[in-house]
Order: C-alpha cells, then structure tokens, then sequence
C-alpha cells in the first residue's frame, strides 16, 4: 500500500517590520527568513516524521529547488514532484514587533496542476493506496474523481475551505480531518456536536475526525465515537498543530493501530508542535513522540 499526498509546496517568505507596511508606504524591513511550507507539504512532513514513507505530488517553480531539498532532507518521495516555469506557490509574510503577522499568498504552481499531471502521478497508483488531499491546489474535484475512480482511499483536509470545495464529490472521501471552522463552512451548523453529527448524515461511509484547537478532538464512524483530550503544554506557537495532527493520526491508521491511540498519539506529538516556535521545524519525529 503507497500513501500519495497531492499538495500544496510553498515558500514563505517572512520579514520582521516595525509595523505593517500602509498604503502607498515603502517600509524597510529589519530582517527575513525564508521557510519552506504550504499545508501539503507540512503535512508530508508529519506523515514522513511519523516513519510514513510518503510520495508527494505538486508543481514547483522558481527557486523550487529549495523545496525539494526540504522534501528529500524530511525523507519524503518527490518521484512525482513537476518543475515549472514562472514562480512557486509563495507567501509574503511581514511580522510586526508584537508578533502580529500580515500575509499575502501568490498559489503561483500550487494552481497550474492539469489533468494531464493528475493522470500521470494517479496512474502510479491503484486501489486501496492511500491518497491525501487539503485545498491548496487547483482541480480538487477532478483528482477526487479519478483517485475514486481507482479505488483509492482518500483523505480530505478541507483547509483552507474555500468555494473550491463545492464542486467536488465529497461522497467519494473515506475520512474527513477539519476543524471547527471548516466544519461549520461545511454543516452550517456552529455546536460541534451537532457538526458531528450532520456530516455523518451527510457523508455515512466517511470517518470524521473534527479537531478542536485547545478542547482536543474527537472521532466520529457510525455509532462509535471518541474524544481525546490535548496534552497540556505551554502553548508557544500554535501553526502546524492541525497537519501534525493530520500526519500522525494518518500513520496510525496506516499501522492499524486502534482509534483511540491513534488520537492519543497524534494528540501528543501536535502537543509537542505547539510548544515550539515554526511551522515545519516544529513538527517532531517520531521518536520524540515515543520518548514523551
Ligand atoms: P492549525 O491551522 O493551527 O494547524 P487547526 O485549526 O487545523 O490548526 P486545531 O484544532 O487548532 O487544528 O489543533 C489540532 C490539534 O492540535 C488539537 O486537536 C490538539 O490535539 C492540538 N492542540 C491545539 N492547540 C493546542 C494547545 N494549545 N495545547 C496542546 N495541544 C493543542
């Protein structure tokens, strides 16, 4: 069984301001950073983290070397990875000296995927590999549609939630991982419980699991449910809680571990995530995980 996730890979390009640039101001920034990110490839990163061996399909372009490089360095597969001409999904990030931030995304790669790629990448799979999917890549609903067609078991992280969405076949996803936001964009419905279970009566053969920021998160399959709690920690930077989450309870399906476990761990390790400053760095090893 091979685990494909179809994501977005982007460059964040972060610079440290004395406050937010205005209209028709020219700011000079006193430092920058650059990180390699985007939720697809944060969320490799776990699954890869979590001792997932993971291939990664999505387009780069300028400086795309940079995010491949992240890609080997985490020990994920960029077999099926395209370079492109023109810019590379990106964000502009400027961060003040309260540590508000400003951001501008440029989907740049991340939204020239084309059905001829789909159909190469998805054509070195077939059934029951396991396929992961959020919505930062254009054509959703068609990768959808031919992963189902070849009996793959797809994963929906449908982040960020955008109109995107209405047009793909949400009857064709095995399991749902969102939050609450995505949850309600999705339900209408604002009482987590009540998000629980509509999506249930909407989508009956999909496993839900609805995270819940610092109330934990809980499972959601027909008549069994479980609730795991978060492992209290001093909460240093919250991004990238949700797709370590996402990778770690990925792996733990992967392994066949029980649910409850599986919520457990990856409970822990999104825990450990947010006790450290970064979105990919944060992301731990498994091996951290354990020793915990
Ligand atoms: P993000 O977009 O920031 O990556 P998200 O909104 O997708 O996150 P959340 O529901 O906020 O996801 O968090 C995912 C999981 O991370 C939670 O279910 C919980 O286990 C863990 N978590 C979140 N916040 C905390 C916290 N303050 N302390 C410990 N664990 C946390």
């Amino acid at each position: 069984m091979k685990v494909l996730n179809f994501g977005s890979l982007n460059l964040d390009y972060v610079y440290s301001v004395d406050h937010m640039v205005k209209p028709g101001e020219t700011l000079a920034s006193f430092g920058m950073n650059t990180f390699c990110g985007g939720k697809g490839l944060n969320q490799s990163i776990a699954l890869a983290r979590a001792g997932v061996p993971v291939f990664h399909a999505g387009m780069v372009g300028g400086e795309g070397k940079l995010l491949l490089k992240a890609c080997k360095e985490s020990g994920i597969k960029t077999d099926y990875i395209r370079t492109i001409p023109g810019q590379s999904g990106h964000t502009i990030i400027q961060v003040d000296k309260e540590g508000q931030n400003c951001i501008l995304l440029y989907g740049g790669a991340n939204r020239s995927i084309t059905r001829e790629y789909v159909d190469e990448v998805l054509g070195n799979f077939e059934k029951r590999d396991i396929l992961l999917l959020q919505n930062e890549v254009n054509l959703l609903d068609y990768i959808i549609d031919q992963a189902y067609e070849r009996g793959m078991m797809i994963i929906l992280n449908p982040s960020p939630y955008d109109s995107a969405l209405d047009s793909c076949d949400f009857s064709k996803i095995s399991m749902f991982l969102l939050n609450e936001v995505e949850g309600e964009q999705i339900t209408g419905e604002n009482d987590a419980e009540n998000m629980l279970e509509k999506l249930q009566a909407m989508y009956p053969k999909a496993r839900v699991v609805l995270t819940l920021g610092g109330e934990g998160s809980v499972y959601q399959y027909k008549e069994e449910r479980y609730r795991q709690g978060i492992y209290k920690v001093k909460a240093v930077d919250t991004t990238a809680a949700g797709d370590t989450f996402t990778g770690y309870f990925i792996s733990s399906v992967i392994d066949g571990v029980p649910v409850p476990e599986g919520l457990a761990l990856a409970a822990k390790a999104a825990a450990i995530a947010v006790s450290r400053q970064g979105a990919a760095a944060s992301i731990p090893s498994r091996e951290e995980v354990i020793k915990e």
